[in-house]
């Protein structure tokens, strides 16, 4: 039997898909790619936008148009959150909510062929089950899951009603998972979650104990932090990251707006000054660290000169990079309900003029590393001819190819910035 998958969203649930498909692989099935035929497809679908919703729609309608024979089972968040629309949706077998998806052999084994799709999801007082998970199949680098869930209320998000509170596995379990991954040769662990800084609420532990022990780990290379909240990073984390061998000078920052009145309105747990106060920290230790800053234009209320605030915030923050987000609204939440609505068209514009700025702050700093040493991590090789990997700052770079250097990390001088926009880099011969 082959079965294939198609993951949506967040690096959390990329995590997932692998633990799903390892429950398969066990069982003698043969992973094969989406595009191919297989006898069951597995979506692991997301809701974080009206477009992840849309994307989950249509992957459950390209399986069923691959092999209309095919078993389709659609599963994670959107399929929690919105289980009566996927089952609209002709051809779909089996829903399964956020926790009912690591039971998918089982609900695959008992399942009849109907015409209308069975339904498992739990309400979300019950989501309180924990299923570690981390990635696999990828040589370089694996996504490894620590918490689960949120306990923030921020105004635009669903996350918490899909994913149910913050929860995470022990710092011993996370290790033993550490040192698998470390045996299949992986250099590069990515730590997920959907609120990583607040790690350690269910077994009495901190993030900071966890960074501290898993830094321990033989055989791992390189660590990095995925996104954390302004409020959780404190000077600890940032201190021990500045000394590290393995945690790398990257930073991934949720700010949201650069205007105080709409982070009221969102419900998020700090002011502006916090997030340029933590920049601010993390350059004074760490001065080659790269730091990416999520920001989501067009929230209800976010008129021109509220936009215009954002926008010169952003422009005086030493950040090396925007992640742009249309605020989308999502059934549910409170944000919904708020008047001031931005239209698309102004949405779009807005989020137009931040890219571009993040594109310049990117460039800024690539430039300030121009004629520097860093360590390179390779991973592809591109269709030019070349092979690319990341430096520890979190630098795009290509080299030419040789395919030896796959998966590994080598000193790399980085010369200058190409039409891509990447950095050509030379490796020092040793
Ligand atoms: S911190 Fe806020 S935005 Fe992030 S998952 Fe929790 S509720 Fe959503």
């Amino acid at each position: 039997m082959r079965v294939a998958f198609h993951t949506l969203g967040c690096k959390l649930n990329f995590a997932e898909t692998s633990t799903l498909a390892g429950k398969f692989l066990d069982q003698g099935y043969e992973r094969v790619d989406f595009n191919e035929k297989a006898d069951i497809y597995v979506i692991n679908t997301c809701s974080v936008t009206g477009k992840a919703d849309r994307k989950s729609k249509e992957a459950i309608k390209k399986a069923r148009n691959q092999n209309p024979e095919a078993k389709i089972v659609a599963v994670g968040c959107y399929a929690q959150l919105q289980s009566e629309k996927i089952a609209n949706i002709k051809g779909v077998d089996l829903i399964l909510g956020c926790n009912e998806k690591f039971r998918i052999l089982e609900y695959l084994k008992n399942h009849e062929s109907q015409e209308e799709p069975e339904i498992h999801t739990c309400a979300l007082e019950d989501t309180v089950k924990y299923n570690p998970s981390f990635s696999k199949g990828d040589r370089t680098r694996s996504f490894l899951k620590i918490q689960d869930g949120c306990d923030y209320v921020c105004s635009y998000c669903t996350v918490p009603m899909a994913r149910g509170k913050s929860r995470n596995q022990s710092i011993e379990s996370i290790l033993e998972e550490a040192r698998v991954i470390a045996n299949s040769g992986v250099k590069e662990v990515v730590l997920t979650g959907v609120n990583i800084g607040d790690f350690g609420k269910s077994t009495g532990e901190s993030f900071y104990g966890l960074i501290n022990q898993l830094e321990k780990v033989q055989g791992i290379e390189r660590f990095r932090i995925s996104s954390i909240e302004p409020n959780l990073l404190n000077n600890k984390i940032i201190r021990f990251v500045s000394q590290s061998e393995k945690f790398l000078p990257h930073f991934h920052i949720p700010l949201q707006s650069g205007c105080n009145d709409i982070l009221a309105k969102m419900k998020r747990r700090y002011k502006r000054e916090l997030l340029k106060d933590r920049i601010e920290q993390i350059k004074k230790h760490i001065p080659g660290a790269f730091i990416g800053v999520d920001v989501i234009v067009g929230f209800p209320g976010e008129d021109r000169d509220k936009f215009r605030e954002t926008y010169k915030f952003l422009e005086d923050l030493d950040a090396g990079y925007y992640h742009v987000f249309s605020y989308s609204q999502r059934p549910g939440t409170s944000a919904a309900g708020m008047s001031g609505k931005v239209s698309g068209k102004e949405i779009k514009q807005r989020s137009r003029e931040v890219q571009q700025l993040a594109e310049d702050k990117k460039q800024k700093f690539y430039r300030q590393h121009l004629g520097k040493m860093r360590k390179v991590l390779f991973e592809n090789r591109n269709d030019n001819g070349s092979i690319m990997g990341f430096t520890d700052n979190y630098i795009k770079v290509e080299v030419d190819c040789n395919d030896e250097l796959h998966g590994k990390i080598r000193d790399t001088a980085l010369k200058e910035i190409n039409s891509q926009g990447n950095v050509t880099g030379e490796v020092r011969s040793d």
